[in-house]
């Protein structure tokens, strides 16, 4: 069986001591269902995790360059986050697609770096409002992930997370139907029995993201392929306790 996974995305919100205060306080609110993590901006990270220190909240990171070192200013690295306490790396989010020329070759890139530093990347994918429209969802999220894993074996893909998330749900406030998630995510559970096999591909969990709030939550999560969440605006309210426990 999957466990269900709650993510928060916090986006660039919250300084260093206010994401310490509200991981703080979300933190034990959040526990005894499913599984928990606070994607945070990098510098808040050890904070963050002091701040759950004692809860089962894990605390993830929302980007990384895929090189180890070097003269690549600016950029933070899978060594860096794991020395900072991070468990979890969000990869392709579609904000970085859109604003800083994410692609999925780098995500591939971030993705093989990620797993040898024992990461656990959150991989997103999911089409924009003009490719649903043009009835090319199913066929760009295949390859999306098609390239995004290309070169990942059956173990390391086991240890990773997908979520879905189609970019017009994103801080829109329009979630897409439960049948609408449900029919993306299945169809990216039966590309991993292509890549994958039968088995590699029920070990992998699937969420869904875009506009989930407290209210929708339990009937998305009840899809047979929706193993979560990736949650952003809500994930910063008190709403995402609801959003856990669903
Ligand atoms: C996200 O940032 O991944 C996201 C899904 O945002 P929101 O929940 O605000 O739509």
């Amino acid at each position: 069986m999957r466990k269900k996974l709650a993510a928060g995305n916090w986006k660039m919100n919250l300084t260093p001591a206010e994401a310490k205060d509200f991981a703080a306080k979300l933190a034990p609110k959040t526990e005894g269902g499913s599984e928990v993590v606070f994607c945070v901006p990098f510098v808040s990270i050890s904070e963050v995790v002091k701040a759950v220190e004692g809860t089962s909240v894990a605390v993830g990171a929302q980007n990384m360059y895929f090189e180890e070192k070097g003269a690549f200013t600016g950029e933070v690295s899978a060594a860096m986050l794991v020395g900072a306490g991070a468990k979890y790396v969000i990869l392709g989010h579609s904000e970085r697609r859109q604003y800083f020329g994410e692609t999925d070759e780098t995500v591939n890139k971030k993705l093989k770096k990620a797993l040898e530093f024992n990461l656990t990347p959150i991989v997103c994918v999911g089409e924009s409002l003009k490719e649903r429209e043009d009835g090319i969802t199913i066929e760009l999220v295949r390859m999306q992930l098609k390239r995004a894993y290309l070169e990942i074996s059956t173990q390391d893909a086991i240890k990773t997370v997908i979520a879905y998330e189609p970019v017009w749900a994103i801080g829109t406030g329009k979630t897409a139907t439960s049948e609408q998630a449900e029919q993306v995510c299945a169809a990216i559970r039966a590309l991993l029995v292509e890549m994958y096999d039968n088995d590699t591909a029920e070990k992998i969990r699937i969420l869904y993201g875009g506009s989930v709030t407290g209210a929708n939550a339990a009937e998305l999560f009840a899809q047979k392929n929706i193993d979560g969440g990736l949650v952003g605006g809500a994930s910063l309210k008190e709403e995402f306790e609801a959003i856990a426990k669903a």
